[in-house]
């Protein structure tokens, strides 16, 4: 006998790799096992044993709005009954596409796909066909989805050359991925100076979301955008988390830095599988079949995933509800740093509007060397702690918390009580 999500997880653990279809999910960071979720809605969460909790994942990052978002609900309802997929050209897509170009500012022309990892895998394959050259460079602690070039994250140091993060990535195309520090100028400038002529692009989350929420150096963004097009290198600027997130454009528009590419996923689909990638008009005319540049997509447009993005992006593109939400970001994160802070512990909280990290160290986090210093037994007790009290976390200390328009003033000030009274009982142990 077991609870519903234990007796769920047995069975899937028998038939699915670790029983989940994406690994963070299992838990295995914060040493518990995943509750089934069963029902969402607003803020919050149910799991298949009925147990309610605040919802800080959100998705990993799509549910800005909220989950089942009246106007979101109503666009796929509309669209259901007109079919569910015809691959074939609608009117959604272009409609989406427009609104997609009109939000983010560096974006002439794009090209939806179906999820972050295809939109950055595709974004390369165009910057590496447009430029004729076959090296990349990335950073540290930075994720790009799973495609082969970007799962390299070991090697750091400029003269090192990137290690496969993964078995199976084969070594011969690691090679060709070089993996720097965030924030790190000296160290970009050195891999320009040895590699510059053979690298065809950066790609870089313009606020790095999966070290935990990392902050940009002012000049370090900037820096990118002018030493790549001094080697005739594209800046790709992935925004999966960013975009509509940290505003209406995403962080380009924050710190008015274009890039040439910029991909996105997560919020555009308003919680269906979407990507998309895009920038200027010369590089995405290269894509097939305008140019010779494969890159396809059978459910590619789909008109559910369209509808559901539509409906997010209209409310997003008003700006409205963007200094609501920064309020409510700085409510939740200066009370969770304050509760800390007030039970002796030592934290960092990094935080742009509505995405945020509380890491557990004394020392600012500024690269995925910092972040690794986040003490993560500590954060696992943490984690079991808000969990028992209803707050669903992202299981691992190095992933960001995001809020939605429908964590309201209350559900915060609940969230903080209970960061609270779990920072009193982690205080004096020993982990
Ligand atoms: C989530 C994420 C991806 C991958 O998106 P998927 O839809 O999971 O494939 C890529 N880049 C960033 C910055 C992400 O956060």
């Amino acid at each position: 006998m077991g609870t519903k999500s234990e007796i769920l997880f047995q069975r899937a653990r028998k038939i699915i790799p670790g029983g989940v279809n994406s690994p963070v999910r299992a838990g295995k960071a914060v040493g518990m096992d995943p509750p089934f979720i069963a029902r969402a809605e607003g803020c919050f969460l149910w799991d298949a044993d009925g147990n309610q909790y605040v919802d800080y994942v959100g998705s990993w990052g799509p549910m800005i709005l909220g989950h089942s978002h009246p106007d979101v609900v109503q666009a796929i309802g509309d669209q259901i009954k007109n079919g569910t997929s015809y691959g074939a050209p609608t009117a959604l897509e272009v409609e989406l596409a427009e609104l997609i170009i009109d939000m983010v500012p560096s974006m002439e022309m794009v090209r939806m796909v179906n999820s972050g990892t295809e939109a950055a895998m595709s974004a390369v394959r165009l910057a590496r066909g447009y430029t004729g050259r076959e090296m990349i460079i990335k950073f540290e602690g930075c994720y790009h989805g799973h495609a082969d070039s970007l799962l390299v994250s070991a090697g750091s140091g400029v003269a090192t050359l990137g290690i496969p993060g993964s078995p199976g990535v084969p070594k011969d195309l690691a090679q060709k991925t070089l993996s720097l520090s965030f924030n790190n100028m000296d160290e970009v400038r050195r891999a320009f100076e040895q590699y510059g002529s053979q690298t065809a692009a950066v790609i870089v989350e313009p606020i790095p979301g999966n070290m935990g929420v990392v902050l940009p150096n002012t000049e370090f963004l900037s820096m990118l955008r002018r030493i790549t097009k001094d080697y005739g290198s594209l800046l790709i600027f992935d925004e999966v988390i960013t975009g509509f997130r940290v505003s209406a454009g995403g962080a380009q528009e924050l710190f008015g830095i274009m890039p040439d590419l910029t991909c996105l996923g997560k919020i555009i689909g308003g919680g269906l599988p979407v990507g998309a990638y895009g920038g200027r008009k010369d590089i995405m005319e290269r894509v097939a079949p305008d140019g010779d540049i494969y890159q396809a997509g059978t459910l590619s447009g789909n008109p559910l995933a369209m509808a559901a993005g539509l409906a997010t992006l209209k409310i997003l593109q008003k700006g409205m509800i963007y200094p609501e939400l920064e309020k409510r970001g700085r409510a939740l994160f200066s009370g969770l740093e304050d509760a800390a802070r007030s039970s002796g512990l030592k934290v960092v909280v990094n935080r742009v509007g509505t995405m945020g990290s509380m890491f557990f160290t004394d020392k600012a986090v500024t690269d995925f060397a910092s972040a690794k210093k986040s003490h993560t037994g500590m954060f696992r007790a943490y984690y079991a702690e808000m969990l028992n009290r209803g707050i669903y976390l992202a299981p691992s200390a190095f992933e960001a918390s995001f809020i939605s328009i429908a964590h309201d003033e209350e559900v915060i000030q609940k969230t903080i009580e209970s960061a609270r009274e779990s920072f009193r009982s982690l205080k004096g142990k020993v982990y």
